[in-house]
């Protein structure tokens, strides 16, 4: 065992561990292998022979496209979420939100309003359709779309608004869909952290026109890669299914029956963005342990978390309805400019935290700060993203809350 005084070892995450770190980190136990230190991470996928078996299945079956077993996928999340809607799986998160854009008719000339503090893939989602994201200021208190923000920045071009479940929380999404319609604009949820959340005891997804979820490696449920689009209306999901298959009209359903469309048309640009029926194994195996085994984790951690931390005067959380809210990520605030200090002491302590996001109105693509957001601007400098991931345990959560308090 590798507790010797003078040992110090380069770790994963930056920075070295000297010999009173690491006995520390012996006793919990986190030496995998001599050698090799396993620190906090501050997501993960958690997988396991399950996934590996099913993965095992389809490539044993010798068909790897987009068939069957995404088909299988995309009936069990509907029937999931309820509400009779249809999905269309894709490759990424990324891709759902271009093809629900385009499928909603935007594009080049046309602007869509978005919180800045958000994945650069929202953005990018955007801008991939020819459109312009514009950057909206977020809620102080729940980071959030600031919707009198969004009016503020309507123009004539102004054609949909793309709120983001930021850390899994909706806030009031009645009144983004009132907004909305109000100002005729489309509404497409970038609801990459929320699967398996409700609102007003209605699963994400089972009443909107359109929502994106994302099955990326670290989201509530993953594929490997993944997304997938979620709509009642039958136009968008057919416009979706050709789009994601090179625009070949209806060559989902051909591939669903394990056939090709070699007579077809092409009507608009589509891409390859299908989901593989690889992913779409490991993405049944997710969704089927979501309920019994990463849902009540995460809403137990999120809990230790707020309960632990929120009486600390330095220490704020977003508001958020823990329980309808299932975090995919545990952002919470460090005010009176000492994040920093106790991101390194945990850092100090093997456990790596995470700033989401970095606002995307100071990208240089989108703009590089030439709009100045200050409430989206001061939470970047307090937001700091501890643990949160279903192999953490409850005494994980304890050392983090113990370092935290330390540090301030
Ligand atoms: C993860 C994520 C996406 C994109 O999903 P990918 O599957 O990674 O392409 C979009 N928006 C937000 C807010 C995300 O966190």
């Amino acid at each position: 065992m590798l507790t010797g005084r003078r040992l110090r070892i380069r770790f994963s995450g930056g920075g070295f561990y000297n010999g009173a770190v690491l006995e520390r980190l012996a006793r919990r136990n986190y030496f995998r292998d001599e050698g090799q230190i396993d620190h906090m991470r501050v997501s993960k996928s958690v997988i396991g022979e399950l996934e590996q078996e099913a993965v095992r299945q389809v490539l044993e079956r010798g068909f790897l496209g987009t068939g069957t077993e995404t088909q299988a996928f995309e009936r069990e999340l509907a029937a999931y979420i309820g509400g009779e809607v249809q999905v269309v799986c894709t490759n990424t998160g990324t891709a759902a939100l271009q093809l629900a854009l385009q499928a909603c008719d935007i594009g080049a000339g046309d602007e869509v309003l978005t919180p800045s503090l958000t994945f650069v893939a929202t953005f990018q989602a955007i801008s991939a359709t020819g459109a312009t994201p514009v950057a909206c200021e977020v809620q102080e208190s729940t980071g959030l779309l600031d919707l009198e923000d969004a009016q503020r920045r309507i123009t004539a071009r102004t054609k949909a608004i793309m709120p983001v479940h930021y850390a899994s929380a909706m806030g009031d999404l009645d009144a983004v869909y009132d907004f909305g319609e109000t100002h005729a604009l489309r509404v497409v949820e970038d609801a990459a952290h929320a699967f398996g959340c409700t609102y007003k005891e209605r699963r994400i997804g089972s009443f909107s026109e359109v929502s994106c979820f994302s099955f990326d490696g670290i989201k509530n449920i993953t594929s490997g890669e993944g997304g997938a689009i979620v709509s009642h209306n039958p136009e968008i999901i057919r416009r979706i299914q050709d789009a994601r298959l090179l625009g070949v009209e209806k060559d989902t359903e051909k591939r669903y029956q394990r056939q090709r469309s070699w007579d077809f048309d092409v009507i608009e640009q589509g891409w390859r963005y299908h989901m593989s029926d690889i992913m779409a194994a490991i993405g049944r195996v997710q969704l089927r342990r979501f309920e019994p085994e990463f849902r009540p984790r995460r809403v137990a951690l999120a809990r230790a978390y707020r309960e632990s931390l929120s009486s600390l005067p330095d220490v704020r959380f977003f508001e958020a309805e823990i329980g309808a809210v299932v975090p995919h990520i545990q952002p919470v605030r460090i005010l009176e400019g000492k994040r920093d200090r106790v991101r390194q002491a945990l850092l100090d302590d093997g456990i790596e935290t995470g700033i989401h996001y970095k606002p995307n109105h100071l990208l240089s693509k989108y703009g590089g700060g030439k709009v100045s957001l200050p409430v989206t601007e001061r939470l970047y400098s307090e937001i700091l993203t501890l643990p949160l991931h279903p192999d953490l345990s409850g005494e994980d959560v304890e050392t983090v809350v113990d370092v935290v308090k330390r540090a301030l």
